[in-house]
């Protein structure tokens, strides 16, 4: 495989999807030598079949608003990959949303569920739909609308989506229910992330945060220092970021800012259980403003207009809520005010130049698709619940994440050790590419 090659076929014949080849680029680069020496995978043209869908979906969602009038958004669901299991990936609300956007997730979903180890394939979907200040009644009929194309295709041997940006445990409520009444399945893993007590898992929603300071604790320890004390940067108040500042306080560490598209809130002395809770409320409210946590907590926040997280000075810094949120120049920032470990929880969270100035200053840096690999893997154990019709404890849950997390740690590890140094993102390029190169390789040409 040449990387340059082909990315130069892909980038013809997909002119204009920057996210997507962006994060193809990522994978190949690191894998490249690993690949090349594997001359059964380039006969089997392996990175070919990996690099494109297996099918994309693509479909108009129409409802109606509170004032009666019609609205139409796209709906969709790229199924990338099955060699290690049904399609499973997240459903993402955002205007933003388009093919590129949801291929560059898809991808990356491939190879972070096989980093999990358990048995899932990798897919992504989404709309171009805006829940900001859309009533509850609105976002019930569109993800109604949005459920009576999607139905026929999902399932939990076939697809399970669950949420994303934009999407939470209310949205997978009103889609699970439009599912139920279409598919007539009532005890399904069809969709992951439900809530407890009609099929979800204790732990799911905490999962993604949870798991991400897992796995920083390692990186944390690996240096042989502790979590205590660290100051921690949050980007986002969604629910990953409030699962990692919920788990982040336990450890008795102090998150000092958490941020949304309108600022930054800076919290000198520590994020609060009472802030944690409230955060729950700022995403129910869907108003979208971090600025809200300033309002009722004045003494304790200090909210700035215009400006994100990585301008408060910090240990680590976790970006938590969009793709390339994390600049080079926010990157510069954060040395000069002198991070110790970056981890990304939002999928490719960091522009290239920032992790490249991450690496060239020789900090530990960790890529979305091992660090936030703990949500996909908990709505995996969701799946073995449903299947079982059994619910597991909280601990047992949380007993099984943790272990998820050390094994990805340790795979990193493995395959991104050099020398002293550790290369998270080959590490985890790598070990998540070679589960699902030799799972197709078994499995013919098909
Ligand atoms: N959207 C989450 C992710 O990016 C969770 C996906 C899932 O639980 O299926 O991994």
């Amino acid at each position: 495989m040449k990387v340059k090659e082909i990315m130069k076929t892909l980038e013809a014949k997909h002119p204009g999807e920057k996210e997507y080849l962006q994060a193809v680029e990522e994978v190949l680069v690191s894998i490249e030598k690993v690949y090349n020496e594997h001359p059964e995978f380039e006969k089997a043209k392996i990175i070919e079949r990996l690099v494109e869908p297996d099918r994309i979906f693509t479909f108009r969602v129409t409802w109606v608003n509170d004032k009666g009038e019609v609205c139409t958004n796209l709906g969709y669901r790229v199924q990338f990959n099955a060699a290690l299991g049904a399609y499973k990936g997240g459903l993402r609300f955002h205007p933003a949303v388009n093919v590129s956007m949801l291929k560059l997730l898809g991808f990356e979903q491939i190879f972070k569920n096989s980093l999990t180890n358990l048995p899932l394939g990798g897919g992504k979907g989404g709309a171009d739909f805006d829940p900001t200040g859309k009533s509850d009644a609105e976002i019930m009929r569109f993800c109604q609308a949005f459920m009576y194309e999607l139905w026929r295709n999902i399932g939990p041997d076939q697809d399970s989506p669950a949420g994303d940006v934009g999407v939470g445990g209310r949205e997978i409520g009103y889609l699970y229910g439009a599912y139920k009444k279409l598919a007539r399945e009532h005890s399904t893993g069809a969709l992951t992330g439900k809530s407890y007590g009609w099929g979800g898992s204790l732990i799911r929603p905490e999962a993604t945060g949870f798991g991400a300071m897992y796995y920083v604790e390692r990186m944390v320890k690996q240096k042989k220092e502790n979590m205590k004390g660290k100051k921690i940067a949050l980007s986002g108040f969604g629910n990953v970021a409030w699962g990692a500042a919920t788990k982040a306080v336990e450890m008795g560490a102090k998150v000092v800012a958490i941020s949304g598209p309108d600022g930054v809130c800076e919290i000198k002395d520590g994020i609060t259980k009472e802030m944690i809770d409230y955060m729950l409320d700022m995403r129910a409210s869907n108003r979208n403003k971090v600025e809200d946590m300033a309002t009722k907590f004045p003494k304790l926040a200090k909210f700035t207009a215009g400006k994100k997280a990585w301008s408060v000075k910090c240990d680590i810094a976790m970006p938590c809520a969009f793709q390339n949120e994390l600049s080079e120049d926010d990157a510069k920032m954060l040395i000069k005010n002198g991070v110790k470990y970056v981890a990304e929880v939002s999928n490719m969270g960091c522009q290239p130049g920032a992790i490249a100035a991450f690496q060239k200053a020789k900090l530990p840096f960790a890529p979305g698709k091992a660090v936030n690999a703990g949500g996909v893997a908990t709505s995996g154990l969701e799946i073995c619940q449903n299947a079982g019709h059994i619910n597991w404890t909280a601990e047992e849950v949380d007993v099984k994440l943790h272990k998820i997390m050390n094994d990805i740690y340790d795979m990193c590890v493995e395959y991104g050790k050099k020398g002293n140094t550790i290369d998270y993102v080959k590490g985890a390029n790598i070990a998540g590419f070679m589960r699902v190169a030799k799972a197709m390789l078994a499995q013919g040409i098909i």
